[in-house]
């Protein structure tokens, strides 16, 4: 096994947080994980940096115990995790610390400045990856890319804000990074933002009595990023520090650029005069990719690995997962570092055991069948004894056919015993239903999205 070597580092990591991810709550997994670098595998010690003390200590306490467990199941038992505050050498977490990194005045790490080391900051705060050129275009993505593009190229000009919508995981963080990145080229000042460190931020510096410098420093962006703006819903305080922003941005001809999980028109429980200020620049959204681009995508992450990946595998993990990018690429890193561990040859059998693995250990735990028969009822407006019975309308047939579809992949329940939950149906007819939705769902791009915000919602609730 390679020692010290930050490549191998970064390939155990990011296998362990592709299972992770899929384990624990997404806001969870953006607040405290997104956000981490591995440095190096040393011995038996993969060693992580983390943005702050904070961050560190969240993890130490609350996460440690579900990455050591994703860990071994990538690496094997005996091995373990440390962690280290970006920038700071010793991996030694300080109580103390904590309330000099939640200091509004000092943890505003993602502001770049025009400053002499200006570059040496930067490639610390945008993801190096998420470029353009690493951006896989296909009909899904088109217009967000080109959207971003023209952003990045002509900041204020064309389309303010550019909105960018999606479900999660389909490259809405990738662009916003790519925007950065492309302005900071021209140096020009972009600030990067989630919008839940806009909002922690903004409450720090109410707090104490600072917000005249937070709005400088917001103020002083020629392109704003903000990640993630649904998280906005039903912060009163923080939609009028964030309009104020905005109006003072985009007054002065600065580029913003705004990216949300929900619809514009989804987002009506923010405040009237912040959703008509996002609906007037351009929004666009991404949808789930085809199954073209998704193999595309996988070819293309798969070009930095030096090893030989069959083609049947790349298939086979681009038609297995569908919905979303991430969890595409984070199939990719664990097999890969699979194969490295034990020494083996990626092969489809290989393949299927640890993918089946994934699911084991994550969804089907966590997904029960109640969750996914009121997720879907919700979703079509099908009361759930609806699904259960007997009724031949088109609309219920297809609600109930998505139910089966749902319970099939992410619960490891038998065909008999989906179709009693589905009031007594029997095992050709679950199949039948099953098979339907499967076949469709390539073609078919509303089935795909309403699958898709169905998974969202049920990953979301439990
Ligand atoms: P979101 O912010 O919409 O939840 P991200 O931007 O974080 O999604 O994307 C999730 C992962 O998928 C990232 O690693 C990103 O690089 C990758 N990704 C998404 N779309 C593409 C694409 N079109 N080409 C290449 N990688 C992509
Ligand atoms: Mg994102």
């Amino acid at each position: 096994m390679a020692s010290g070597d930050p490549q191998q580092a970064a390939k155990v990591w990011s296998a362990v947080l592709g299972i992770v991810e899929m384990t624990i709550p997404r806001s969870s997994y953006k607040t405290w994980l997104e956000r981490t670098n591995a440095l190096s595998w040393a011995g038996d010690e993969l060693l992580i940096s983390v943005p702050d003390a904070f961050t560190a200590q969240y993890i130490q306490e609350r996460l440690m115990v579900v990455l050591d467990t994703a860990l071994r199941d990538v690496a094997g038992n005996g091995v373990s995790i440390a962690l280290t505050v970006e920038g700071e050498k010793d991996t030694v977490l300080l109580p103390e610390e904590i309330s000099k990194h939640v200091d509004p005045t000092s943890s505003d790490t993602k502001l770049t400045e025009r400053e002499d080391n200006k570059s040496a900051t930067v490639s610390q705060k945008f993801n190096p990856n998420y470029t353009f050129d690493h951006f896989v275009v296909g009909d899904s993505n088109e217009l967000a890319f080109s959207g971003a593009k023209a952003v990045a190229e002509s900041p204020g000009l064309h389309f303010n804000p550019l909105v960018l919508y999606s479900g999660v995981g389909l490259g809405k963080t990738h662009l916003l990074h790519a925007i950065a990145h492309e302005g900071t080229r021209k140096g020009l000042i972009c600030v990067y933002t989630t919008c839940e460190d806009f909002t922690n931020q903004y409450v720090l510096a109410i707090r104490s009595g600072t917000t005249e410098s937070f709005r400088e420093k917001y103020r002083s962006a020629d392109i704003l990023l903000i990640d993630d703006i649904q998280f906005l819903i039903g912060k009163e305080q923080t939609q009028e520090g964030f309009f104020h922003t905005f109006n003072a941005l985009h007054m002065s001809g600065k580029q913003l650029v705004i990216s949300s999980d929900r619809p514009v028109t989804d987002l009506t429980v923010l405040e009237p005069r912040i959703t008509s200020r996002l609906a007037g620049g351009l929004v666009t959204d991404i949808q789930t990719p085809t199954l073209e681009t998704r193999l595309a995508i996988l070819r293309s992450k798969s070009s930095t690995f030096d090893c030989e990946i069959p083609d049947e595998v790349m298939e086979y993990l681009a038609q297995r997962v569908q919905s979303n990018i991430r969890e595409l690429e984070g199939s990719l890193n664990k097999i890969v570092a699979l194969s490295q561990f034990k020494g083996t040859q990626i092969s489809l059998e290989t393949v299927k055991i640890a993918m089946a693995d994934v699911r084991g250990s994550s969804h089907s735990k966590m997904v029960n069948d109640e969750a996914i028969l009121t997720a879907v009822s919700n979703h079509f407006g099908i009361p759930k004894d609806h699904l259960k019975g007997k009724g031949r309308r088109k609309t219920t047939v297809q609600g109930r056919q998505v139910a089966i579809y749902l319970l099939r992949q992410e619960t490891d329940l038998s065909l008999s015993a989906i179709g009693k939950i589905l009031g007594g149906r029997d095992h050709s007819t679950v199949l039948h239903g099953y098979d339907r939705v499967a076949s469709r769902i390539e073609l078919d791009d509303t089935l795909r999205d309403d699958v898709l915000r169905i998974r969202t919602t049920l990953m979301k609730t439990t």
